[in-house]
């Protein structure tokens, strides 16, 4: 795909300095083939995928039905034992949640085609979600009568009006960062927590398949977290950090997909063994799991 407008970001957009060392040459392997670069900030190690398409250009490598990730077509085995990972990792969300606060006001940004919104309605929560994608937005309003409203209304929702946000693998697409964390502070009550799920760029499995490793997914992908510097952001925007989970099924599928990315075909044998490596090096040694949910506080100000 010819990409006409490309943005290089010179300053950090963690701590605001402004050296970067390009560390990784991949591929768009999910859509295009397009090449792109993963530069590592010098200072705190934060890595991002620069340059990246503007804006504008970068709603292009969306155009995929299949991104609708995770849309409901039942055939198959491998079909069926996604929907009951999904239907445990929904049961988990929520019980991860309930350990801090057991009803109130949610809002999930980037909420898809709206199942989390619904378990937790039937939860007792009110639930709110934002989802720029139009298909998924009209779906999750229509299917679950849910209150779903596009990216651009975000900021006319009632400040300092929810008792949660979440954000499930969204944050790494999100296109000014600094910005959605703000808007974010703005709606949450005071002491209100945010959750946070992204993919962790110092796992067995991103180390195992370097360039191939699925959760680059660039340029859908612009962030590329790992504990430290997801903390660090959060920091420096006024939330203290609480805990930390790991999804432990995320390493079996980026494992899958990273197999075919890296041998061109699907091996599910072998993409299941890593991603079984992964969750268990991670558990007996540093806690760098695939994926993280990380729970923050907003601090009083
Ligand atoms: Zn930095």
């Amino acid at each position: 795909m010819k990409v006409n407008k490309m943005e290089l970001l010179n300053n950090c957009p963690i701590c605001k300095r402004n050296s970067f060392k390009t560390i990784l040459s991949l591929k768009d392997y999910f859509l295009t083939n397009d090449v792109f670069n993963i530069s590592e900030c010098q200072y705190c190690n934060f890595k991002i995928t620069n340059p990246r398409p503007s804006e504008k250009e970068l709603s292009k490598y969306y155009e995929s039905d299949e991104y609708l990730s995770h849309s409901n077509n039942s055939r198959g085995v491998i079909n069926r034992v996604y929907k009951l990972v999904r239907f445990y990792t929904l049961y988990s969300k929520a019980k991860f949640i309930k350990l801090f606060v057991s009803k109130g006001k949610l809002l999930d940004i980037g909420c898809g085609t709206g199942e989390f919104l619904n378990y937790m309605k039937k939860k007792k929560f009110e639930v709110t979600g934002i989802e720029p994608n139009n298909k998924a937005r009209l779906k999750a309003i229509e299917k679950y009568t849910l209150e779903v409203f596009d990216e651009t209304e975000l900021d006319q929702l009632q400040k300092a009006s929810f008792d949660i946000i979440t954000l499930w693998h969204v944050l790494e697409h999100v296109y000014d960062l600094n910005q959605r964390i703000i808007q974010i502070k703005n709606l949450l009550k005071s002491n209100g927590i945010l959750i946070i799920a992204v993919p962790n760029c110092d796992s067995f499995d991103a180390k195992h398949y370097k360039n191939y490793w699925a959760a680059y997914d660039v340029p859908r992908h612009l962030y590329h977290f790992n504990t430290s510097t997801l903390i660090q952001l959060l920091d420096t925007n006024g939330f203290s950090y609480v805990k930390t989970k790991p999804m432990l099924f995320d390493s079996f599928y980026v494992s899958i997909l990273s197999e075919k990315n890296k041998t061109g075909k699907s091996n599910f044998l072998k993409g299941f063994y890593y991603g079984l490596i992964s969750d268990i090096s991670a558990l007996f040694s540093a806690k760098n799991f695939s994926s993280h949910v990380y729970l923050f506080r907003l601090n009083n100000s």
